[in-house]
Protein backbone atom coordinates (compact mmCIF):
# COMPACT_ATOMS: atom_id res chain seq x y z
CA UNK A 1 0.00 0.00 0.00
CA UNK A 2 1.06 4.00 -0.50
CA UNK A 3 2.70 5.65 2.34
CA UNK A 4 0.07 7.62 3.58
CA UNK A 5 0.49 11.70 3.07
CA UNK A 6 2.26 13.81 6.10
CA UNK A 7 -1.31 14.83 6.71
CA UNK A 8 -2.88 11.75 7.15
CA UNK A 9 -0.21 10.46 8.84
CA UNK A 10 -0.27 13.25 12.07
CA UNK A 11 -3.44 11.67 11.95
CA UNK A 12 -3.57 7.89 12.08
CA UNK A 13 0.37 6.53 11.98
CA UNK A 14 1.58 5.16 16.03
CA UNK A 15 -1.81 4.21 17.51
CA UNK A 16 -3.61 0.89 15.70
CA UNK A 17 -6.33 0.04 17.73
CA UNK A 18 -7.58 -3.82 17.65
CA UNK A 19 -11.04 -4.96 17.61
CA UNK A 20 -13.12 -3.82 20.53
CA UNK A 21 -10.29 -1.27 21.81
CA UNK A 22 -10.50 2.22 22.86
CA UNK A 23 -10.45 4.27 19.27
CA UNK A 24 -8.15 6.97 21.39
CA UNK A 25 -4.81 6.67 22.05
CA UNK A 26 -5.22 5.41 25.82
CA UNK A 27 -3.10 6.63 28.62
CA UNK A 28 -1.25 3.79 30.24
CA UNK A 29 -0.29 5.18 33.34
CA UNK A 30 1.39 2.46 34.56
CA UNK A 31 5.49 1.58 35.30
CA UNK A 32 4.79 -2.15 34.88
CA UNK A 33 3.83 -4.83 33.41
CA UNK A 34 2.40 -8.14 34.17
CA UNK A 35 4.02 -11.63 32.81
CA UNK A 36 3.06 -15.24 33.15
CA UNK A 37 6.58 -17.21 33.36
CA UNK A 38 9.80 -16.29 34.32
CA UNK A 39 11.74 -16.97 31.36
CA UNK A 40 9.71 -14.37 29.44
CA UNK A 41 10.76 -11.76 31.74
CA UNK A 42 14.48 -12.77 31.29
CA UNK A 43 14.24 -12.74 27.56
CA UNK A 44 13.08 -9.11 27.74
CA UNK A 45 16.23 -8.64 29.97
CA UNK A 46 18.26 -10.20 27.50
CA UNK A 47 16.78 -8.36 24.86
CA UNK A 48 16.03 -11.37 23.16
CA UNK A 49 11.76 -10.49 23.11
CA UNK A 50 10.26 -7.16 22.51
CA UNK A 51 7.79 -6.03 24.80
CA UNK A 52 7.57 -3.41 27.82
CA UNK A 53 8.78 -4.59 31.28
CA UNK A 54 9.64 -1.17 33.06
CA UNK A 55 7.89 2.90 32.07
CA UNK A 56 11.69 3.91 32.33
CA UNK A 57 12.67 2.30 29.42
CA UNK A 58 9.35 2.15 27.24
CA UNK A 59 6.05 2.38 28.28
CA UNK A 60 2.49 1.76 25.34
CA UNK A 61 1.15 5.77 25.19
CA UNK A 62 5.11 6.89 25.01
CA UNK A 63 5.23 3.81 22.19
CA UNK A 64 2.55 4.97 19.93
CA UNK A 65 3.75 8.51 19.78
CA UNK A 66 7.90 7.50 18.97
CA UNK A 67 6.16 5.53 16.38
CA UNK A 68 4.00 8.43 14.69
CA UNK A 69 7.39 10.81 14.72
CA UNK A 70 9.63 7.83 13.51
CA UNK A 71 7.10 7.34 10.30
CA UNK A 72 6.61 10.65 9.28
CA UNK A 73 10.14 11.71 9.89
CA UNK A 74 10.81 8.28 7.63
CA UNK A 75 12.95 6.46 10.17
CA UNK A 76 13.27 3.28 11.71
CA UNK A 77 12.60 4.20 15.17
CA UNK A 78 12.16 7.43 17.87
CA UNK A 79 13.15 7.52 21.33
CA UNK A 80 10.81 9.81 23.32
CA UNK A 81 12.31 11.79 26.40
CA UNK A 82 12.03 14.08 29.55
CA UNK A 83 12.75 17.41 26.87
CA UNK A 84 14.37 18.62 23.88
CA UNK A 85 18.00 19.10 25.55
CA UNK A 86 17.71 15.13 27.12
CA UNK A 87 17.28 13.92 23.46
CA UNK A 88 20.12 16.49 22.21
CA UNK A 89 22.49 14.84 24.71
CA UNK A 90 21.48 11.71 24.31
CA UNK A 91 21.66 11.37 20.47
CA UNK A 92 25.29 12.59 21.53
CA UNK A 93 26.07 10.33 23.86
CA UNK A 94 25.39 7.61 21.89
CA UNK A 95 27.17 8.24 19.04
CA UNK A 96 30.50 9.94 21.40
CA UNK A 97 32.65 8.72 23.65
CA UNK A 98 34.86 10.98 26.37
CA UNK A 99 38.07 11.85 24.33
CA UNK A 100 36.19 12.48 21.16
CA UNK A 101 35.14 15.58 19.25
CA UNK A 102 32.05 17.26 17.43
CA UNK A 103 31.82 19.95 15.12
CA UNK A 104 28.47 22.00 15.66
CA UNK A 105 27.20 24.91 13.55
CA UNK A 106 27.73 27.88 15.16
CA UNK A 107 23.44 28.89 14.92
CA UNK A 108 22.66 27.12 17.84
CA UNK A 109 19.76 27.14 20.50
CA UNK A 110 21.27 29.20 23.26
CA UNK A 111 20.68 25.45 25.57
CA UNK A 112 22.17 23.18 23.10
CA UNK A 113 25.39 25.86 22.71
CA UNK A 114 25.71 25.62 27.12
CA UNK A 115 25.23 22.15 26.37
CA UNK A 116 27.39 21.53 24.45
CA UNK A 117 30.23 23.91 25.50
CA UNK A 118 30.03 23.41 29.33
CA UNK A 119 28.23 19.60 30.40
CA UNK A 120 29.81 17.93 27.16
CA UNK A 121 33.08 19.50 27.74
CA UNK A 122 32.96 18.09 31.38
CA UNK A 123 32.20 14.90 30.05
CA UNK A 124 35.67 15.21 28.03
CA UNK A 125 34.08 15.27 24.70
CA UNK A 126 35.05 18.62 22.56
CA UNK A 127 33.09 20.92 20.53
CA UNK A 128 34.34 22.86 17.53
CA UNK A 129 31.85 25.97 15.98
CA UNK A 130 31.93 26.28 12.46
CA UNK A 131 29.71 28.73 10.65
CA UNK A 132 27.21 26.60 8.47
CA UNK A 133 27.63 29.00 5.49
CA UNK A 134 31.39 28.43 5.69
CA UNK A 135 33.16 26.28 2.52
CA UNK A 136 33.49 22.67 2.54
CA UNK A 137 37.68 23.32 2.74
CA UNK A 138 36.73 25.36 5.91
CA UNK A 139 34.38 23.16 7.39
CA UNK A 140 36.49 20.42 6.59
CA UNK A 141 39.75 21.81 8.28
CA UNK A 142 37.98 21.43 11.18
CA UNK A 143 37.27 17.94 11.40
CA UNK A 144 39.70 15.88 13.19
CA UNK A 145 40.72 11.98 13.65
CA UNK A 146 38.14 11.67 16.67
CA UNK A 147 35.56 13.47 15.41
CA UNK A 148 32.17 11.27 15.46
CA UNK A 149 29.42 13.68 14.01
CA UNK A 150 28.17 17.21 12.77
CA UNK A 151 25.53 18.71 14.77
CA UNK A 152 23.00 21.07 12.92
CA UNK A 153 19.55 22.90 13.65
CA UNK A 154 16.92 22.90 9.87
CA UNK A 155 16.30 26.28 10.87
CA UNK A 156 18.77 27.92 13.85
CA UNK A 157 16.92 29.12 16.97
CA UNK A 158 16.95 32.45 17.00
CA UNK A 159 18.39 33.53 13.52
CA UNK A 160 16.17 31.49 11.50
CA UNK A 161 18.84 30.78 8.86
CA UNK A 162 18.45 27.74 7.04
CA UNK A 163 20.94 24.98 7.21
CA UNK A 164 21.97 23.33 3.50
CA UNK A 165 21.14 19.68 5.11
CA UNK A 166 22.79 18.03 1.49
CA UNK A 167 25.55 19.99 1.82
CA UNK A 168 26.58 19.18 5.46
CA UNK A 169 25.59 15.89 4.68
CA UNK A 170 27.89 14.87 2.38
CA UNK A 171 30.99 16.27 4.38
CA UNK A 172 29.90 14.32 7.25
CA UNK A 173 29.60 10.68 4.82
CA UNK A 174 33.07 11.69 3.01
CA UNK A 175 34.17 12.09 6.63
CA UNK A 176 32.56 8.44 7.17
CA UNK A 177 30.40 10.52 10.16
CA UNK A 178 26.98 10.73 10.60
CA UNK A 179 24.84 14.13 10.51
CA UNK A 180 22.78 14.85 13.49
CA UNK A 181 19.84 17.44 12.69
CA UNK A 182 17.83 19.49 15.00
CA UNK A 183 14.40 19.75 13.24
CA UNK A 184 12.78 21.68 15.60
CA UNK A 185 11.33 24.66 14.12
CA UNK A 186 10.46 23.05 10.97
CA UNK A 187 8.96 19.74 12.33
CA UNK A 188 8.49 16.91 9.61
CA UNK A 189 5.53 18.79 8.26
CA UNK A 190 7.52 21.50 6.49
CA UNK A 191 11.16 19.67 6.47
CA UNK A 192 12.34 15.75 6.23
CA UNK A 193 16.34 15.80 7.05
CA UNK A 194 16.35 12.42 5.65
CA UNK A 195 15.51 13.69 2.25
CA UNK A 196 18.63 15.44 2.10
CA UNK A 197 21.09 12.88 3.55
CA UNK A 198 20.78 13.35 7.61
CA UNK A 199 21.35 10.72 9.58
CA UNK A 200 19.67 11.10 12.79
CA UNK A 201 17.24 13.74 13.92
CA UNK A 202 16.23 15.27 17.36
CA UNK A 203 13.27 17.32 18.48
CA UNK A 204 12.35 19.46 21.08
CA UNK A 205 8.71 18.42 21.20
CA UNK A 206 7.81 21.14 23.27
CA UNK A 207 7.63 23.44 20.59
CA UNK A 208 5.26 23.05 17.13
CA UNK A 209 4.99 18.87 17.82
CA UNK A 210 2.82 19.64 20.97
CA UNK A 211 1.90 23.10 19.71
CA UNK A 212 -0.70 23.97 22.88
CA UNK A 213 2.52 24.75 25.40
CA UNK A 214 1.40 22.24 27.82
CA UNK A 215 4.09 19.43 28.01
CA UNK A 216 8.28 19.83 27.99
CA UNK A 217 9.54 16.63 25.91
CA UNK A 218 11.74 15.85 23.17
CA UNK A 219 12.41 13.22 20.91
CA UNK A 220 15.57 11.06 18.57
CA UNK A 221 14.64 9.82 15.31
CA UNK A 222 17.25 7.21 13.56
CA UNK A 223 17.39 6.49 9.55
CA UNK A 224 18.86 3.76 9.94
CA UNK A 225 20.74 4.40 6.78
CA UNK A 226 23.98 4.95 8.54
CA UNK A 227 26.34 2.62 7.97
CA UNK A 228 27.83 2.11 11.65
CA UNK A 229 30.71 -0.40 10.14
CA UNK A 230 31.82 1.24 7.29
CA UNK A 231 34.77 2.38 10.24
CA UNK A 232 36.37 1.60 13.19
CA UNK A 233 35.22 4.72 14.35
CA UNK A 234 32.33 3.40 16.70
CA UNK A 235 33.20 0.36 18.26
CA UNK A 236 30.70 0.56 20.78
CA UNK A 237 27.93 0.50 18.07
CA UNK A 238 29.93 -2.57 16.53
CA UNK A 239 32.01 -4.33 18.91
CA UNK A 240 30.43 -6.19 22.47
CA UNK A 241 28.91 -3.92 25.14
CA UNK A 242 29.81 -5.06 28.03
CA UNK A 243 27.02 -3.27 30.06
CA UNK A 244 24.41 -5.66 28.16
CA UNK A 245 26.31 -9.08 28.50
CA UNK A 246 28.61 -8.84 24.94
CA UNK A 247 26.06 -7.84 22.76
CA UNK A 248 27.08 -6.18 19.19
CA UNK A 249 24.18 -3.07 18.70
CA UNK A 250 25.16 -3.51 14.75
CA UNK A 251 25.04 -7.47 14.95
CA UNK A 252 21.85 -7.84 16.85
CA UNK A 253 19.61 -4.98 15.64
CA UNK A 254 20.90 -3.97 12.21
CA UNK A 255 19.47 -0.81 11.10
CA UNK A 256 17.83 -0.24 14.34
CA UNK A 257 21.34 -0.15 15.70
CA UNK A 258 21.56 3.61 17.41
CA UNK A 259 18.24 3.86 18.34
CA UNK A 260 18.12 0.63 20.04
CA UNK A 261 21.56 1.76 21.93
CA UNK A 262 19.99 5.07 22.94
CA UNK A 263 17.15 3.26 24.67
CA UNK A 264 18.62 -0.13 26.43
CA UNK A 265 22.04 1.72 27.33
CA UNK A 266 21.18 5.34 27.91
CA UNK A 267 17.75 5.77 28.68
CA UNK A 268 18.30 2.97 30.97
CA UNK A 269 21.21 4.38 32.73
CA UNK A 270 20.03 8.25 32.68
CA UNK A 271 15.96 8.04 33.29
CA UNK A 272 14.98 10.68 30.84
CA UNK A 273 11.59 9.26 30.27
CA UNK A 274 9.03 10.68 28.76
CA UNK A 275 5.76 10.72 30.93
CA UNK A 276 2.90 7.99 29.08
CA UNK A 277 0.89 11.59 30.07
CA UNK A 278 3.18 14.08 28.40
CA UNK A 279 3.19 11.33 25.35
CA UNK A 280 -0.91 11.63 25.21
CA UNK A 281 -0.65 15.29 25.20
CA UNK A 282 1.76 15.44 22.42
CA UNK A 283 0.26 13.07 20.28
CA UNK A 284 -3.02 14.87 20.58
CA UNK A 285 -0.90 18.02 19.91
CA UNK A 286 0.61 15.84 16.64
CA UNK A 287 -3.10 15.16 15.05
CA UNK A 288 -3.57 19.04 14.24
CA UNK A 289 0.14 19.62 12.86
CA UNK A 290 -0.57 19.59 9.04
CA UNK A 291 -2.87 22.41 9.95
CA UNK A 292 -1.43 24.32 12.23
CA UNK A 293 1.92 24.45 10.56
CA UNK A 294 -0.08 25.88 7.00
CA UNK A 295 -1.47 29.02 9.52
CA UNK A 296 1.67 29.36 11.38
CA UNK A 297 3.50 29.80 8.29
CA UNK A 298 1.47 31.97 6.17
CA UNK A 299 0.67 34.05 9.22
CA UNK A 300 4.40 34.65 9.68
CA UNK A 301 5.03 35.65 6.32
CA UNK A 302 2.53 38.02 6.19
CA UNK A 303 3.65 39.53 8.92
CA UNK A 304 7.42 39.00 7.66
CA UNK A 305 6.36 41.19 5.26
CA UNK A 306 5.00 43.71 6.76
CA UNK A 307 7.62 44.06 9.51
CA UNK A 308 9.50 44.66 6.61
CA UNK A 309 7.89 47.04 5.05
CA UNK A 310 7.24 48.82 8.40
CA UNK A 311 8.79 52.30 8.97
CA UNK A 312 9.88 51.97 13.18
CA UNK A 313 11.53 48.51 12.02
CA UNK A 314 15.44 48.32 11.00
CA UNK A 315 15.55 44.46 9.67
CA UNK A 316 14.25 41.94 9.57
CA UNK A 317 14.80 38.10 9.05
CA UNK A 318 12.38 35.26 7.50
CA UNK A 319 13.28 32.41 5.64
CA UNK A 320 10.98 32.73 2.91
CA UNK A 321 11.66 36.96 2.33
CA UNK A 322 13.06 36.88 -0.67
CA UNK A 323 15.46 39.33 1.07
CA UNK A 324 16.58 36.67 3.41
CA UNK A 325 20.20 35.39 3.29
CA UNK A 326 18.88 31.96 3.35
CA UNK A 327 16.28 32.42 0.62
CA UNK A 328 17.13 29.97 -1.70
CA UNK A 329 17.76 26.98 0.77
CA UNK A 330 14.73 27.99 2.12
CA UNK A 331 12.68 27.11 -1.43
CA UNK A 332 14.71 24.06 -1.51
CA UNK A 333 14.07 22.90 2.31
CA UNK A 334 10.91 24.47 2.83
CA UNK A 335 8.74 24.89 -0.22
CA UNK A 336 5.52 24.40 2.25
CA UNK A 337 6.12 27.17 4.47
CA UNK A 338 9.07 28.26 6.73
CA UNK A 339 6.99 27.75 9.78
CA UNK A 340 6.33 30.52 12.60
CA UNK A 341 9.22 32.31 13.81
CA UNK A 342 10.94 35.80 12.64
CA UNK A 343 13.89 37.58 13.96
CA UNK A 344 13.75 41.35 13.47
CA UNK A 345 15.04 44.82 14.96
CA UNK A 346 13.18 47.64 16.16
CA UNK A 347 14.77 51.12 14.99
CA UNK A 348 16.15 53.03 18.09
CA UNK A 349 17.74 49.12 19.32
CA UNK A 350 17.56 47.48 22.52
CA UNK A 351 15.72 50.31 24.53
CA UNK A 352 12.74 50.48 21.46
CA UNK A 353 12.92 46.89 21.33
CA UNK A 354 11.97 46.32 25.08
CA UNK A 355 9.13 49.48 24.66
CA UNK A 356 7.67 47.83 21.71
CA UNK A 357 7.67 43.99 23.69
CA UNK A 358 6.17 46.19 26.73
CA UNK A 359 3.51 47.53 24.62
CA UNK A 360 2.31 44.56 22.91
CA UNK A 361 -1.26 43.31 23.97
CA UNK A 362 -2.35 39.95 21.94
CA UNK A 363 1.50 38.55 21.81
CA UNK A 364 2.31 37.70 25.38
CA UNK A 365 6.38 37.74 26.51
CA UNK A 366 7.01 34.43 26.79
CA UNK A 367 10.00 31.97 27.64
CA UNK A 368 8.56 29.89 24.30
CA UNK A 369 8.06 29.20 20.75
CA UNK A 370 6.27 27.27 18.57
CA UNK A 371 2.73 26.99 20.22
CA UNK A 372 -0.43 28.50 18.87
CA UNK A 373 -0.21 31.43 20.56
CA UNK A 374 1.93 34.71 18.78
CA UNK A 375 4.58 34.98 21.95
CA UNK A 376 7.86 37.47 21.76
CA UNK A 377 11.30 37.43 22.97
CA UNK A 378 14.17 39.16 23.34
CA UNK A 379 17.39 36.67 23.16
CA UNK A 380 20.51 38.52 23.70
CA UNK A 381 18.97 39.31 27.63
CA UNK A 382 16.84 36.10 27.97
CA UNK A 383 17.10 32.49 26.09
CA UNK A 384 21.13 33.69 25.04
CA UNK A 385 21.93 34.75 28.01
CA UNK A 386 24.44 32.94 29.39
CA UNK A 387 26.80 33.53 26.46
CA UNK A 388 28.97 36.15 25.79
CA UNK A 389 28.29 39.01 23.48
CA UNK A 390 30.85 37.66 21.11
CA UNK A 391 29.47 33.91 21.39
CA UNK A 392 26.28 35.86 20.76
CA UNK A 393 27.71 37.48 17.65
CA UNK A 394 28.60 34.21 16.47
CA UNK A 395 25.77 32.59 17.30
CA UNK A 396 23.96 35.38 14.76
CA UNK A 397 22.23 37.19 17.64
CA UNK A 398 22.14 40.74 17.30
CA UNK A 399 21.75 42.78 21.07
CA UNK A 400 18.54 44.49 19.15
CA UNK A 401 16.98 41.31 17.78
CA UNK A 402 13.67 40.42 18.90
CA UNK A 403 12.05 36.91 18.57
CA UNK A 404 8.53 36.59 17.40
CA UNK A 405 7.05 33.45 17.24
CA UNK A 406 3.41 34.06 15.49
CA UNK A 407 0.26 32.08 16.22
CA UNK A 408 -2.45 30.68 13.87
CA UNK A 409 -4.36 34.01 15.54
CA UNK A 410 -6.36 36.14 12.82
CA UNK A 411 -3.45 37.29 10.74
CA UNK A 412 -5.20 41.34 11.04
CA UNK A 413 -5.30 40.98 14.94
CA UNK A 414 -1.63 39.70 14.65
CA UNK A 415 -0.69 42.63 12.55
CA UNK A 416 -2.83 45.53 14.44
CA UNK A 417 -0.78 44.76 17.46
CA UNK A 418 2.43 44.87 16.19
CA UNK A 419 1.63 47.97 14.58
CA UNK A 420 0.44 49.76 17.76
CA UNK A 421 3.42 48.35 19.49
CA UNK A 422 5.91 49.66 16.61
CA UNK A 423 3.90 52.58 16.77
CA UNK A 424 4.33 53.35 20.90
C1 LIG B 1 13.72 24.53 22.89
C2 LIG B 1 14.72 23.92 22.02
C3 LIG B 1 15.54 22.87 22.47
C4 LIG B 1 15.50 22.35 23.88
O1 LIG B 1 14.29 21.75 24.14
P1 LIG B 1 13.58 21.66 25.59
O2 LIG B 1 12.36 20.89 25.28
O3 LIG B 1 13.34 23.06 26.04
O4 LIG B 1 14.52 20.95 26.50
C5 LIG B 1 16.44 22.32 21.57
N1 LIG B 1 16.53 22.77 20.31
C6 LIG B 1 15.76 23.78 19.83
C7 LIG B 1 15.92 24.23 18.43
C8 LIG B 1 14.84 24.39 20.67
O5 LIG B 1 14.09 25.40 20.21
Amino acid sequence: MKKYARETQCIQSGYKPKNGEPRILPIFQSTTYKYDDADEVGKLFDLEAAGHMYSRISNPTVEAFENKIAEMEGGVGALATSSGQAATLISVLTICNAGEHLLAMSNLYGGTFTLFTSTLKKMGIEVTFVDHRADEKEIQSQIKLNTKLIFGETIGNPGVDVLDIERIAKIAHDNKIPLVVDNTFATPYLCRPFEFGADIITHSTTKYIDGHATSVGGIIVDSGKFDWKSSKKFPHLTQADPSYHGISYTEKFGEAAYITKARVAFLRDMGSTMSPFNAFLTNLGVETLALRMQRHSSNALAAAKFLENHPNVSWVNYPLLESSQSYELAKKYLSEGASGIISFGVKGGVESGKKFINNLKLASLVVHVGDIRTHVLHPASMTHRQLSQDQQLQAGIKPDMIRLSVGIENIDDILQDLDQALKA
